[in-house]
């Protein structure tokens, strides 16, 4: 059986005593689930992130990482300096990483593999713009993003891989793919993954949505046969909106 993961990606939001704050109330009100539960705060916060959530489910993510063992590459984080503070989960690929940081497929290919090579999970993030869909574009767009960064990597990489969908006209817009559209689109991805690799793996892939996910669509998009959750962005900082949608999963 697939994983099913709600994860929350705070972006550069919250401060030390935010953080804090909100974990603690999402701990107290976290409901009952099957679901793996993961929030990603800035680097800055989580140790303490991880500090307040010893006692939880709630698992801790970093935002993103660099591809390099250690060295001269000043600004970033390694995967060492992660698992040293027992943290084993990266999102990787963010459609902010791409567009306003200039993060290639190459490059995310490097950092996966790093990371998966550490023995990390990979949250790993793609989606199409809106001229792509607009122009029918968008599966050749998609299947582009997963050949180029991720299918190099070895069968048993994929034990350690989550696939975010996040269609980039949808983040943070207030615009939400219908559940339709994300049922195509990731019943694509698997046979996509399917026809690389091979229906088992396609099979027990976690692939997630993301974009404009709320209390008042998680359900219907979460009821969709081939959504496995979902990467919340918005509506993980205030802890009603992000407990609300765990309970849709
Ligand atoms: C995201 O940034 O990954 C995201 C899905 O954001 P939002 O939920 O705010 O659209």
């Amino acid at each position: 059986m697939r994983t099913k993961i709600v994860a929350g990606n705070w972006k550069m939001n919250k401060n030390l005593d935010e953080t804090e704050a909100l974990l603690s109330e999402l701990s107290a009100k976290l409901p009952d689930t099957h679901a793996e539960v993961i929030v990603a705060p800035t680097f800055l916060n989580l140790v303490a992130a991880q500090t307040s959530l010893q006692s939880s489910a709630i698992k801790v993510a970093a935002q993103n990482m660099h591809f390099a063992e250690s060295g001269a590459y000043t600004g970033e984080i390694s995967a060492d300096m992660l698992l040293n503070i027992e943290v084993d989960t990266v999102i990787i690929g963010h459609s902010e990483r791409r567009s306003l940081f200039g993060e290639t497929d190459d490059l995310l290919a490097k950092k996966t593999k790093t990371a998966l090579d550490k023995g990390m999970t990979v949250i790993f993030c793609f989606g199409e713009e809106l001229e792509d869909r607009k122009s029918g574009n968008h599966f050749a767009v998609v299947e582009s993003q997963l050949k180029n960064a991720l299918f190099d990597l070895d069968n048993s990489a994929w034990n350690n891989i989550v696939l975010a969908y996040e269609p980039v006209w949808a983040i943070g817009t207030g615009e939400t793919a219908s559940p339709e559209q994300a049922q195509e689109m990731h019943a694509f991805i698997r046979k996509t993954i399917a026809e690389a690799y091979s229906t088992s793996i396609a099979e027990e892939v976690s692939i997630l949505y993301g974009g404009s996910v709320k209390p008042s669509n998680a359900v219907e998009i979460f009821s969709k046969p081939d959504v496995d959750g979902g990467l919340i962005g918005g509506a993980s900082l205030k802890a009603d909106d992000f407990t609300a949608i765990i309970k849709a999963i």
